[in-house]
C-alpha cells in the first residue's frame, strides 16, 4: 500500500514538473487548456414521453383546456392545431422508397426531389400525436401510428446527388422521432410495429446524422452553417431518447459543448455584446448572422428546439447539469436569441408592415468580423467570404416559430427577471405562434418544417 502511494506520488510530481513551466507571470500549468471540457458519459433515466415535452407538460395543458381555464392564446393555438391541414382525419400518408432532397435536377437514377412527402407526413404524425395527448381521441392516435408504420415499412433510405439529403435526415428525423416518442405510450401501437419503427429511425436517419456530424461531407468542419449541424443534433438526440441509447445522447451533449462543427456552442455564438439600445442586456451574434436573417432565424429556432428536448430529459436527470443547454455558458442561448430577435423586430404590432421602422439599423448592430471558409481545408476553396456586418436582407423580419420557447423558458420556467426583452417582444407579436400547416404565416416551404412549432399551446404561461 505504502509502496503504491509513493509510486503514485513520484509519478504525480514528475507529471507536475513536466506539465508546468515557469515564465515571467509565474508558474503556468500547461495541462489545463483555456476551455477545459470533461466529456459526459452518463446513463440516463427515461420517463417517457420525454421528447420536446413530458407527461407533466401534457397533463398541465390538457387539464386547463378541459376545464376552460387555459389562457386565450393557448385556446387559439389549440384551435389552429385542430384546423391544421395535417390533422384532418383520415390522413393518407405517401411513403417513398427513398427520401430524396437536393436532387431537383433528377440527374441521378433516384429521380427528382421528393422529400416534401416525408416532411408533410412527419409533421402530420407529430401534430396528430400532440392532439391525441390533448384530446384522448384515438382517431388521431391511429392515424399518427399509421403514418409511422407505413414509412417504416416502405422507406429504405435517404439519398441524393448532393449534401442536401443531410437536412432531410435532420429535420424530418427529429420530427418523426418526436411523434414516435409521444405515441409510444399508446397501446394501439403494437410492440412489433414500434420496434420496427425504432429500427427504421436508427438505420435511415441516425446513421446519416452521425455521418454528417463526424465527417461534414469531407469538407472542413466550418463549411456547413450551424443549422445543418443543429438539425442533425436534434435528430440524433431524439432518436437516442426514443431508443434509450445513452451513447447517442452523450454524443450530442458533448458535441454541443465541444464538437468540431458550427453546432457547437463555441462556434454557434460568435461574440457577446451589450445591447446597443441600452437595456443593459447582453446579445450574442449567431454564426449565421452575417449570412442572412432567414438562416440566422432558423439557427436560433432549431437551437431552441434542441435546448427544449435536452431540458425535458434533464428534468429526470438533474445529476447531469450539462443537459440544461438553456443555462450553458451563462444563458448564452438566450443572448443569442436576443441578438437575432432585436435585429429582426420592427416597432408596432405588425412586423410585415413595409413602412414599419426597425428597432435598430444595420450599422447600430455590433458585429465581430466572421471569416467563412477562408484558408480552410475544404476541397473547393473558392467559396470563402469575410463578413463584416450583420446581414440586412429580404428575410429580415420574417417569422419562425420558436420565440415562445426562449421567452417562456427564461421568463416563466427559470423565472429570470430580465435578459429576454426581444424574445418576449417577438413572441408577443406572433402568439399564438402555431406551426406548419396550422397557420398561413409560415407558408408551405420547407422552412415551416425545420422546427416543430406549437410552442404557445404547449408552453405559454401568463
Ligand atoms: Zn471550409
Amino acid at each position: 500500500m505504502k509502496k503504491i502511494f509513493i509510486t503514485c506520488l513520484v509519478a504525480l510530481i514528475s507529471l507536475f514538473n513536466a506539465a508546468c513551466q515557469k515564465n515571467e507571470f509565474g508558474t503556468v500549468d500547461l495541462t489545463i487548456p483555456e476551455d477545459v471540457y470533461t466529456p459526459v458519459a452518463a446513463q440516463y433515466t427515461f420517463n417517457h414521453p420525454c421528447g420536446m415535452f413530458n407527461q407533466a407538460d401534457f397533463d398541465r395543458v390538457k387539464s386547463m383546456l378541459d376545464d376552460g381555464t387555459a389562457p386565450q392564446p393557448v385556446k387559439e393555438e389549440f384551435q389552429l392545431l385542430k384546423n391544421s391541414r395535417y390533422t384532418m382525419v383520415p390522413y393518407t400518408p405517401s411513403p417513398t422508397e427513398y427520401i430524396v432532397r437536393g436532387d431537383a435536377t433528377g440527374v441521378t437514377s433516384d429521380g427528382k426531389e421528393n422529400y416534401s412527402k416525408a416532411m408533410n407526413d412527419a409533421a402530420a404524425a407529430y401534430q396528430m400525436a400532440l392532439l391525441w395527448k390533448l384530446t384522448d381521441d384515438a382517431e388521431y392516435a391511429d392515424n399518427a401510428v399509421n403514418i409511422m408504420n407505413k414509412w417504416a415499412e416502405e422507406c429504405k433510405g435517404i439519398k441524393s446527388n448532393d449534401a442536401n439529403q443531410m437536412l432531410a435526415a435532420g429535420a424530418q428525423g427529429y420530427t418523426f422521432a418526436n411523434a414516435a416518442e409521444i405515441m409510444r405510450t399508446y397501446d394501439g401501437w403494437s410492440d412489433t410495429d414500434f420496434e420496427d419503427f425504432k429500427k427504421w429511425m436508427v438505420d435511415v436517419f441516425a446513421s446519416k446524422n452521425i455521418d454528417f456530424m463526424t465527417n461534414h461531407q469531407g469538407q472542413c468542419d466550418d463549411h456547413y452553417w450551424s443549422n445543418w449541424d443543429l438539425v442533425n443534433m436534434c435528430s440524433y438526440f431524439s432518436i437516442g431518447v426514443l431508443t434509450e441509447n445513452h451513447e447517442m445522447i452523450n454524443y450530442v451533449v458533448n458535441y454541443f459543448y465541444s464538437g468540431a462543427g458550427n453546432g457547437c456552442i463555441k462556434k454557434l455564438v460568435q461574440g457577446v455584446f451589450d445591447d446597443p439600445l441600452g437595456t443593459g442586456e447582453q446579445i450574442a451574434q449567431n454564426q449565421e448572422s452575417g449570412r442572412d436573417q432567414g438562416h440566422a432565424s432558423m439557427s436560433v429556432a432549431v437551437a431552441a428546439n434542441l435546448c427544449q428536448m435536452a431540458y425535458t430529459l434533464y428534468q429526470s436527470n438533474t445529476n447531469v447539469p450539462e443537459l440544461d443547454f438553456f443555462a450553458a455558458n451563462d444563458n448564452l442561448m438566450m443572448k443569442m436569441g436576443e441578438y437575432t430577435a432585436l435585429f429582426n423586430l420592427k416597432n408596432g404590432t405588425d412586423n410585415n408592415n413595409a413602412s414599419g421602422q426597425w428597432l435598430v439599423t444595420q450599422s447600430e448592430m455590433p458585429f465581430n468580423e466572421y471569416k467563412y471558409c477562408i484558408d480552410c481545408s475544404c476541397t473547393s476553396n473558392n467559396h470563402g467570404a469575410t463578413q463584416s456586418v450583420v446581414a440586412d436582407d429580404e428575410g429580415r423580419g420574417k417569422f419562425r416559430p420558436g420565440w415562445e420557447i426562449f421567452y417562456i423558458h427564461y421568463a416563466k420556467i427559470k423565472n429570470l427577471s430580465s435578459g429576454y426583452t426581444y424574445a418576449k417582444r417577438f413572441a408577443d407579436k406572433i402568439r399564438p405562434e402555431g406551426g406548419a400547416g396550422g397557420n398561413s404565416i409560415y407558408g408551405t416551404d420547407s422552412g415551416a418544417f425545420d422546427q416543430l412549432g406549437w410552442g404557445t399551446l404547449m408552453m405559454y404561461r401568463e
